[in-house]
């Protein structure tokens, strides 16, 4: 049976209590060890980005990287990576931002973009959008343009794309839980 966009929420597992109790962990790892998952994941980001003039693909660490680059490759578009602090060897510019309990932080290197880039940030999950609120901001104090943010699952009770609205990010996601 052909698999469809349906058949990717099928192959999301899901952890409970996980990194601490209450919260269930969408995890992505059976999606990616589904080749026709995977593949379907792709090729659905491809066909709704590939005639939008994307030239970069912000993908946030770590889960991000492997989507956002296997979509770059498909795309012929570049990759740049938005990082926890104290990874990037080159010069960077930062981004905190507040998670449930405490912050955290992105860097990117201050010279990976400009005005002439127009970028789709991907990550695999947008859960509170604290995340990519703070890639977003980063992408656009180097004058590039923001397409808009794409996942693979989005878990709307936790209020991420309201929050991506207020920031004027449009998001799209290929499930939700
Ligand atoms: P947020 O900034 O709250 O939208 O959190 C998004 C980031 O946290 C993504 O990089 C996800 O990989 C990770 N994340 C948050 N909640 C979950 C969850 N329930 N399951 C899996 N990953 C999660």
């Amino acid at each position: 049976m052909e698999l469809t966009v349906e058949g990717i929420r099928d192959s999301i597992g899901a952890i409970p209590d996980y990194p601490k109790p209450g919260i269930i962990f969408r995890d992505i790892t059976p999606l990616l060890q589904n080749p026709a998952a995977f593949e379907l994941s792709i090729n659905t980001l491809k066909q709704r980005y590939e005639q939008t003039g994307i030239t970069q693909i912000a993908a946030i660490e770590a889960r991000g990287f492997i989507f956002g680059s296997a979509l770059a490759y498909a795309m012929g578009c570049g990759v740049t990576l938005l990082r926890k602090p104290g990874k990037l060897p080159g010069k960077v510019v930062s981004q905190s931002y507040d998670l449930e309990y405490g912050s955290d932080e992105l860097q990117m290197h201050e010279n990976a973009l400009t005005a002439n880039d127009r970028v789709l940030i991907v990550d695999d999950l947008l859960a509170t959008g604290g995340t990519v609120v703070a890639a977003h901001k980063l992408i656009k104090a180097t004058g590039a343009e923001v397409e808009e943010a794409a996942f693979v699952v989005s878990l709307p009770e936790l209020g991420g794309e309201d929050k991506l609205q207020q920031a004027g990010v449009a998001c799209y996601t290929l499930c939700q839980f």
